[in-house]
């Protein structure tokens, strides 16, 4: 039996380019090929995988729907077509996965949903849900409303912030080649593939060429630069050959391809970015009871809080500190300094009262909480 690429990841990210689902040619969504890769999303999910996919084709679709043929299009009119397209897009998704009965959720991402943290957290929770739900997120960037200043303009970099914010152990995406080459191997007869890279050295760099195709924004320098942002945040990488039908299945049976490796896991890679590169924006003081509830791995609910302080907003970070001082674990805030004041002490019952069910409880999520000392319950008995 050939080694599984895919075999050793609970959650995948899968990317796929304009190029494999619209026919170059006519602009027609190819049907065929995206049955095939539904057929494979559903066997992954049988295999109780969570499976997040990242869908380029929006405006490509738009375009022949409209009308818009010329090769390049003002930024408005590429609006137009992404708005049009998108529902085309979203459309193909949920019949072909429906076919397997697998059902799908749409999320638009702009570039503010993952570098501003109230909505990162909102996205990720939305996902997970979808996730616990068993559903399959579809995922492209909100092209008919992103300013060309803040567009991130290709789906390489943005499905790798994607796979960083759900904690994604592997992104594989799925190109019209199977990996990176010592040089471009349309040009150079001797380009050597690389089946592993371990870390992306300058050298690494420099081999990525210009960019492949018209339809798809994305070289081999985007894709470099989502490997970048994947392996720094824990998950691995795989660029594969999309451009045959059952392409993941064709993956799993070994197809050359390239991996890139992490070189740590989603969970310590977020808690490095929860420890390291975020500024305390307050503090809450908690009970024993409710220190000893977080080092069981237990969400922080404002019932075990005695004090809060600081300027916080939901998606902060916050210091929680047990009685007796200790500084206990950091933690992304659930709600703003003002709701985690007046929540403080009270039940969840009481809070829904407060907010309204709609809100959440937690005033932080054990998902976006780090334990800075695991052993403190057992001094304080
Ligand atoms: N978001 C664009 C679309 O749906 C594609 C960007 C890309 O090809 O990377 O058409």
């Amino acid at each position: 039996m050939q080694h599984d690429p895919l075999g050793g990841y609970r959650r995948l990210t899968i990317k796929i380019g304009s190029a494999l689902l619209v026919d170059g040619d006519s602009g027609r969504l190819r049907a065929d090929w995206l049955k095939s890769i539904a057929a494979d999303i559903a066997e992954l999910k049988r295999d109780g995988r969570d499976v997040v996919i990242v869908s380029s084709g929006a405006i490509s679709l738009g375009r022949r729907i409209l009308g818009l043929n010329a090769q390049s299009l003002p930024l408005d009119q590429i609006q137009a077509a992404a708005s049009v397209g998108q529902i085309a897009l979203s459309q193909a998704w949920r019949d072909a996965l429906a076919e397997f009965e697998v059902t799908t959720g749409q999320i638009l991402i702009t570039p503010n949903i993952t570098e501003e943290r109230r909505h990162y957290l909102n996205a990720r929770t939305t996902i997970s849900t979808l996730l616990a739900l068993g559903a399959v997120p579809i995922i492209n960037e909100n092209d008919s409303v992103a300013t060309a200043e803040i567009r991130y303009g290709d789906n390489d970099r943005l499905s790798a912030r994607v796979a960083a914010m759900v904690s994604a152990d592997c992104l594989v995406l799925l190109s019209d080649i199977d990996g990176l080459y010592t040089a471009p191997p349309g040009t150079s007869p001797d380009a050597e593939h690389l089946p592993l890279v371990k870390a992306i050295t300058p050298a690494i760099e420099a081999m990525a060429g210009g960019a492949a195709s018209h339809l798809s924004r994305g070289g081999m320098t985007t894709k470099i630069e989502a490997a970048k942002i994947a392996t720094q945040s824990g998950t691995s990488m795989i660029i594969a050959r999309g451009t045959v039908t059952h392409p993941l299945k064709a993956l799993i049976k070994g197809a050359p391809h390239t991996l890139f490796t992490a070189n740590q896991s989603p969970a310590a890679a977020r808690k490095r970015w929860i420890l390291g590169s975020l500024t305390v924006a307050g503090t809450i003081h908690v009970d024993a009871g409710a220190a000893k509830a977080l080092i069981s791995g237990k969400s922080l609910l404002p019932i075990g809080v005695t004090k809060v302080t600081g300027d916080f907003s939901r998606g902060d970070a916050i210091s929680i500190v047990a009685p007796g001082e200790q500084e206990i674990a950091r933690g992304l805030a659930g709600m703003n300094h003002e709701d985690a004041k007046l929540a403080k002490g009270k039940k969840s019952q009481a809070i829904i009262g407060l907010f309204g069910a709609e809100n959440r409880t937690e005033l932080v999520h054990a998902d976006n909480l780090v334990l800075l000392h695991a052993e403190w319950g057992s001094h304080h008995e």
